[in-house]
């Protein structure tokens, strides 16, 4: 059985309080946990070994959700929260949509929206316990010298597995830090850098506090995700895709973004693009997947071999697209979760 190591554990109720804790704590000593489904079985493993944790379960002012001028979610918000909001469903589709297909019921009743959002990075290499990691030397992201997915690789490779972000980035989120001095507020895609050690530009003594999502009328959006088991399992692949159309069904605004093709979230710009100003035919369906699977250079280290993995991002782009268009995509949706299996 694997044994958490020793830590000391701080149970904040106020915020203020949780950003003094890792303000005054030395670089890389405290780490924060939130529902701990990501951390927990990670220190487990002794891939992350803080010596403090700061948890954030009971600052009752991160678990709430608003709707003003647009909805504010609470870091602390659980997924199972999200899922939960009809509301939300109908607003956010996409979120929702990421939210529900996040692990099992009983981790997304524990798993938090910022604990998704800074989710660590994923690596056939590093998802693995102490002794097989040993038994290869370790590799660049913890304990040793070489990447073991490009051995000439500068950078680690890992790959961001989170189910959220590409969502929220598809809607225009913006996220709020916030420290002992003082707070910032992001767009949710700066969250992110394409390095799969520091893939967060939040700093250290930051908290993410609050996810904001602008006024969503009119806005349709959607998420797709390929996992080899559809009961549970960390996206290999995922499409986020959010658009608003004209009364004469032209495509008016578009983003479209890939998740866990890469160490950060990737924006896939050129096939918007090829969206904005048409109407969602089949054929411009076809540029747009083929314009979006350019920027998205999956790497062999997750689940699946990697040439199906870069056949079938086209597909599952235009998949996305359809649904958007109003296609009824439900027999798509089964066919991915058979093509996963
Ligand atoms: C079997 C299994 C399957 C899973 N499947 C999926 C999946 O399909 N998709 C997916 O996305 N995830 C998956 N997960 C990972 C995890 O359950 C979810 O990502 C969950 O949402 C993480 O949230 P948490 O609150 O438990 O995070 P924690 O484990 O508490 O924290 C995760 C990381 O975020 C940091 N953190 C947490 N909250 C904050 C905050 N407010 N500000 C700054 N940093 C913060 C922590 O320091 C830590 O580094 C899976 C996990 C398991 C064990
Ligand atoms: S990409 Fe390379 S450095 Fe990063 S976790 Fe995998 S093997 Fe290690």
């Amino acid at each position: 059985m694997m044994r958490l190591p020793h830590f000391r554990f701080h149970a904040p109720r106020e915020l203020r309080e949780a950003a003094e804790l890792l303000a005054g704590a030395a670089p890389g000593e405290a780490m924060l946990v939130a529902g701990g489904t990501d951390l927990l079985p990670n220190m487990k493993r002794r891939q992350q070994v803080p010596k403090a944790l700061v948890s954030l379960r009971r600052i009752a002012e991160l678990r709430s959700i608003s709707n003003g001028d647009g909805y504010a979610l609470g870091a602390g918000v659980t997924l199972s929260e999200i899922v939960r909001h009809p509301q939300l469903r109908a607003a956010c589709t996409g979120l929702w949509q990421a939210a529900a297909q996040v692990a099992t019921p009983h981790l997304r009743n524990m798993g938090t929206l910022g604990g998704n959002l800074c989710l660590d990075t994923r690596c056939n290499y590093y998802d693995q316990n102490y002794e097989w990691r040993k038994a290869i030397d370790f590799c660049m992201k913890k304990d040793g010298k070489t990447c073991w997915v490009a051995t000439s690789s500068p950078t680690c490779l890992a790959v961001s597995s989170t189910d959220t972000a590409p969502a929220l980035i598809a809607l225009g989120a913006t996220a709020t830090l916030v420290s002992a001095g003082g707070s910032r507020r992001i767009p949710v895609g700066e969250l992110y850098r394409n390095d799969g050690i520091q893939y967060l530009t939040r700093m250290p003594h930051e908290i993410l506090a609050a996810v904001h999502l602008p006024r969503l009328d009119g806005w349709r959006s959607t998420y797709w995700k390929l996992r080899r088991r559809g009961s549970f399992d960390f996206p290999v692949l995922s499409v986020a895709a959010a658009a608003t159309f004209t009364a004469d069904g032209a495509v008016e605004a578009a983003r479209i973004v890939l998740g866990a093709v890469s160490s950060r979230p990737i924006v896939a710009v050129a096939a918007a693009d090829a969206v904005i100003g048409q109407r969602l035919t089949d054929d411009v369906i076809a540029r747009a997947a083929d314009a979006a699977a350019k920027p998205a250079k999956p790497m062999d280290n997750t689940d699946f071999d990697l040439t199906w993995r870069k056949r079938i991002m086209k597909d599952i782009v235009a998949c996305a697209l359809r649904e958007l268009r109003g296609d009824d995509v439900r027999e798509m949706r089964r066919t991915l979760s058979k093509m996963s299996l």
